[in-house]
């Protein structure tokens, strides 16, 4: 049975810089929004690649102890659904000679004999003279969204992002040396200095201090909306486009063309605050901080089982019952998966003597799985497969539910060359695959 890989993850690469792994370390942490399941480090070892792993958390996962003095070293942060076996498919993967750290889905990995992408990645460039050779033959060979850092005991680090440039990837300096990670906010944080963003279809091919640059495949662009929506940092910015601005417009759009009569806007704290504030301040009714987030801080849609994401709900929302009390609200959140947050945010706020609860999502309706990095669930566990908003409303006890369009969500990102699959069913990938077969294979 085909294991289940959909994964969404953070990647990070350092070259030459003294106490790599331990930047590796703290980079992680900057990244962790992107995974939370488990971590992984690799660094060069004399000549041969040594990894740790872990489940959880990175301050989990990890002990900074063990980790060697090196100049070289890769990292992975890494969700999945099932919440099982996770730890032999934590990353980075590695032979002691490669290592290789991935963000993404290569749905055509099925095509041949192995278990999971990564090792569909790992198959390709083993055994190849030169690793640079075997990055071109898997951009000929995968299909999908993929971001990657390739470490080598020749201390070689690859940095590719897929032709399509589904999942973010950004240059940057770092004392000495030179990093990839997954977002330039992380960067930043580090005190390094972002060079820019890897271009789609572009491998960085940095040895001995130096780097060369190849486009190794053009393709259509198709970057990852949800990207803006709701993965990556506010403070990052993405082929120049700031994800903070993106969500704020996703709000200011959103009180345009879905408004609704009420005292106080309260967003779904955090990725919803700056949607929430876009909201407020077109519409000019007052932003409210009517949830808190507690110190339970994983994300619920990527908890591994219902049960655990609703106990989740339950325990990382607080609702301040002195500004919801008989007040009209829109409550804003960035997205809709499968509800079960939603409905009990709604059930929570009413309990605190709310008298109307209007939804306003800053994202179109999520009506079809992605293959391409993030791990939604399958078609019939998404509200919106087969439910409108007003149906959406009397599952999840509103008043009244509205989300962006697609062409809404364009404008507000601002740029055209955005992936809509999730909401559209449009996937822009080589080939057409049986989604519903794979789903399933994934979920065996
Ligand atoms: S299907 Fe949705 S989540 Fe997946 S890459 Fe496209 S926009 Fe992103």
């Amino acid at each position: 049975m085909i294991s289940k890989i959909k994964e969404h993850c953070g990647i990070v690469g350092i070259h030459n810089v003294p106490d790599a792994p331990r930047i590796v370390y703290e980079t992680l942490k900057f990244l962790q929004h992107r995974g939370q399941e488990s971590a992984g480090i690799t660094f060069l070892d004399k000549d041969r690649l040594s990894t740790v792993k872990g489940l959880g958390l990175v301050e989990d996962a990890l002990d900074p102890i063990i980790l060697k003095s090196s100049n070289f070293s890769i990292g992975h942060v890494r969700y999945s659904t099932t919440g099982r076996g996770v730890i032999d498919e934590a990353q980075p993967l590695s032979d002691g000679k490669i290592a290789l750290a991935f963000n993404g889905t290569i749905p055509n990995y099925i095509n041949y004999n192995v278990r999971i992408d990564t090792e569909f990645i790992y198959e390709v460039l083993k055994n190849q003279e030169d690793i640079r050779q075997g990055i071109r033959k898997l951009v000929d060979v995968a299909d999908g969204g993929y971001s990657l850092v390739v470490l080598t005991n020749k201390g070689e680090l690859i940095g590719l992002r897929d032709p399509k440039g589904f999942r973010p990837l950004v240059l940057g300096k770092l004392g000495s040396g030179y990093i990839i990670a997954s977002e330039d906010s992380a960067i930043r944080q580090l005190g390094g200095i972002v060079i820019r963003d890897v271009k789609p279809g572009e491998m960085i091919y940095i040895k001995n201090g130096s780097i060369e640059s190849e486009i190794v495949a053009r393709d259509e662009v198709h970057f990852c909306s949800f990207e803006y929506i709701y993965f990556s940092r506010a403070d990052s910015i993405i082929d120049g486009v700031s994800v903070y601005r993106a969500r704020v417009r996703l709000g200011e759009i959103l009180a345009e063309n879905h408004p609704a009569k009420a005292d106080i806007v309260v967003p779904v704290p955090e990725s919803s605050v700056p949607i929430a504030l876009g909201f407020s301040r077109k519409s000019g009714i007052p932003l409210e901080y009517g949830l808190v987030r507690t110190s339970v801080s994983k994300r619920s849609f990527i908890m591994p089982s219902q049960d655990k994401r609703e106990s989740i709900v339950e325990e990382k929302f607080g609702v301040v019952g002195e500004v919801v009390r008989n007040k009209k609200i829109i409550l804003i959140d960035d997205s809709i998966v499968r509800g079960t947050t939603m409905k009990k945010l709604v059930k929570l706020i009413r309990e605190n003597g709310a008298s109307e609860i209007h939804v306003r999502i800053g994202s179109p309706m999520i009506r079809y799985p992605c293959y391409m990095g993030i791990d939604f669930p399958n078609k019939k566990e998404l509200i919106a497969n087969d439910k409108n908003e007003m149906e959406i409303a009397k599952s999840i006890g509103a008043d009244s539910v509205e989300y962006l369009s697609i062409d809404e969500m364009i404008k507000a990102i601002g740029r055209q060359d955005l992936c809509h699959a999730c909401f559209s069913g449009m996937y822009p990938l080589k080939h057409s695959y049986d989604f519903s077969k794979l789903s399933v294979s994934m979920k065996g």
